[in-house]
């Protein structure tokens, strides 16, 4: 169910992103953490977003109906209120990589490959479900306005991240080789 460990992980130069999709808190919080594997959209993910690296933009609005499916996330979303800076919003919080997306009916009990189920308790029907291939999430989330679909980052949020991410990079590998 989980994904595997990143036993060489992308270098850093790789996963400076070109484009921001912009996602609710604490959602975006749930993937940055790496608890939540699939973000439900109504629309396929653009091909050409597949497998390149995007900035996941925490948006302005907090979601205060979100029920997280997962007693352990739920539990770890209150214990990170007020201290976790993934819970920004209005900021990139982290880099992810989509592989790709397939369609859960509302009649459907599986995803595709998932034959148990839909793909995570996550997942819900009559939604796409864009599976995460990886996510880094930042030290410092970069401060930057939103929008709908894939927007062009700025350069200097760009720039802003891509400093960051060869400490992540690092980082993620000593943890992968521990
Ligand atoms: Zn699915």
């Amino acid at each position: 169910m989980t994904a595997p460990a990143v036993l060489d992980g992308p270098a850093a130069a790789s996963l400076i992103p070109a484009r921001g999709l912009s996602i609710r808190q604490p959602w975006g919080w749930a993937i940055a953490r790496r608890w939540k594997p699939a973000e439900n959209r109504s629309r396929r993910l653009p091909l050409r977003y597949a497998g390149v690296p995007v900035a996941l933009h925490a948006s302005k609005q907090y979601d205060g109906f979100a029920d997280l499916p997962d007693p352990a996330a739920a539990k770890a979303l209150g214990a990170a209120q007020g201290e976790d800076p993934l819970l920004t919003l209005g900021a990139v919080i982290a880099v992810a990589v989509f592989s790709g997306s397939h369609y859960l009916s509302g009649t459907g009990q599986n995803c595709p490959g998932s034959p148990a189920g839909p793909c995570s308790p996550w997942s819900e029907p009559c939604q796409w479900h864009w599976a995460v291939a990886s996510v880094h999430p930042l030290a410092e989330p970069v401060p930057c306005r939103g929008a709908l679909g894939f927007w062009p980052l700025p350069a200097a949020v760009a720039e802003a991240i891509a400093v960051q991410l060869p400490a992540i990079t690092g980082n993620e590998k000593k943890e992968a080789t521990a």
